[in-house]
């Protein structure tokens, strides 16, 4: 055998190796392990988080203010699957909205859940044009919407009412309970204590998104006291022109025993649960 001949042998072994590897490790990283997974990204002043239940269905609810969530997309989804199962909008104001239009217009979204509000900002109608061009199913929904997935995975949703009638774009955000065996999480938008609580009857949770950014009106007492977080996350960006988080929520909150993460110190906040026990990791 001449040296060319075995030296293009090895190239042709070694590169062969690295695709082997490239695909086991996107099948890898594609396969639910069979945990719940739940993030609250770091995207600056505004809500975006993304869920894979064990089974892998992907659900995200809202965009964040600009593009990050792209970013973080792109790390957590295989890079041949272009599908989220869910997206939920909660209300259309831009630090919720703006990211999502490109979700929209760049993966393969099956379903959207928003509420009976619209808006008249340009982002909205941009929203509005990418939502018609895709093939989204869309859904308004209303408090007491149900969605269990065959892997057990509870979704309900806890507001708005079909009744609320406010000028406060605020009052129509969607709240959901995300159950997973005797994990739960609430997901609360920008509904703050006004709207609290969403529901006669709400247990305690796991983790509670502190509802508009930790703001000063963020929360009624008397219902955080009653669902008793055990982890509140509060979504906010540095140095943000409104003031959040609000000192007094996290003081609250904290004496309560909840421990408080907020995304502008602690960047992307995981929780991963196994429908049992359950964890938090920052990046
Ligand atoms: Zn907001």
């Amino acid at each position: 055998m001449s040296d060319w001949l075995s030296q293009n042998k090895i190239k042709a072994a070694f590169y062969s190796l690295i695709i082997t590897n490239i695909l086991v490790w996107g099948f890898y990283f594609s396969q639910p392990d069979g945990d719940f997974r739940l993030k609250i990204y770091d995207v600056g002043q505004g809500d975006a988080i993304f869920i894979r239940t064990s089974r892998g269905y992907k659900i995200l609810i809202d965009g964040g203010p600009g593009d990050r969530v792209l970013d973080y997309l792109g790390k957590d989804l295989p890079f041949y699957s272009k599908k989220i199962d869910l997206v939920v909008l909660t209300h259309p104001q831009a630090d919720h909205l703006t990211g999502l239009i490109q979700v929209v217009k760049r993966y393969q979204v099956e379903n959207l859940w928003v509420s009976q509000v619209t808006n008249t900002t340009r982002g909205y109608e941009a929203w509005r044009q990418a939502i018609k061009q895709s093939r989204v199913k869309v859904t308004t929904v209303h408090q007491g919407k149900k969605l269990q997935l065959a892997d057990g995975t509870k979704i309900t949703v806890l507001w708005p009412t079909s009744s609320v009638n406010s000028r406060d774009l605020n009052a129509y955000s969607i709240v959901l309970l995300i159950s997973y065996g005797s994990f739960d999480a609430m997901l609360t938008g920008d509904a703050d204590k006004k709207f609290q609580p969403y529901t006669s009857s709400s247990g305690h949770v796991e983790v509670f998104k502190v509802p508009h950014h930790g703001s000063k009106t963020a929360i009624n007492e008397y219902f955080v006291k009653s669902i008793s977080p055990e982890v509140s996350v509060i979504s906010v960006g540095k140095k943000n022109n409104y003031g959040h988080p609000n000192e007094n929520i996290i003081n609250f909150l904290e004496n309560i025993g909840s421990k408080v993460y907020r995304t502008d110190k602690n960047g992307t906040v995981e929780i991963v649960s196994d429908g049992k026990s359950w964890y938090t990791k920052t990046n």
